[in-house]
């Protein structure tokens, strides 16, 4: 471990900042997987970038820090996106609220919120099934609608 990287800090390098006052994360010890110092530009209140965090001192912890970093990203990445835990149920009373679903959903798919296709596969079958349980509710209206209108023809009017 060089005495200069000390808490992350390359202390001759901070000395010789160019006159641009451009930070990069080199200046403070941050080394590339070559060892050559990291050209990424950091903001005034931090000495590294993210990928050579100020407490890996060695090229070893470096490395080991990026790896970490890149697992991280990797793991994000690789989890599909679903509504949170307390998200309400969705309501399927009528088509109208089936419709209303169907766009909201397709609206976060759109936008990349909702990544967790399977998720939704067994959704859109949940939502065809309130969907046909409606249909036969309202064929279930029409018959008896349907039976009214006969036993009022066959009763010869309206009932007094
Ligand atoms: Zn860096």
């Amino acid at each position: 471990m060089s005495e200069t990287f000390e808490k992350g800090i390359d202390t001759p390098a901070v000395a010789a900042l160019p006159a641009s006052g451009i930070r990069r994360c080199g200046n403070y010890g941050g080394r590339a997987k070559d060892g050559m110092p990291c050209q990424q530009i950091i903001p005034d209140n931090r000495e590294r970038c993210a990928w050579h965090p100020a407490s890996a001192i060695t090229l070893e912890e470096q490395q080991a820090a990026r790896n970490k970093f890149a697992a991280v990203g990797r793991e994000a990445k690789l989890t599909p996106k679903r509504l949170r835990r307390t998200a309400a149920d969705p309501r399927f009373g009528t088509p109208a609220q089936i419709v209303a679903w169907a766009e909201a959903m397709t609206g976060r798919v759109a936008r990349g919120e909702f990544t967790d296709y399977r998720g939704l596969d067994a959704q859109l079958k949940l939502a065809r099934l309130a969907l046909d349980a409606l249909g036969v509710a309202a064929l279930e209206q029409l018959d008896k609608l349907e039976q009214l209108v006969r036993n009022r023809l066959q009763g010869g009017g309206a009932p007094a």
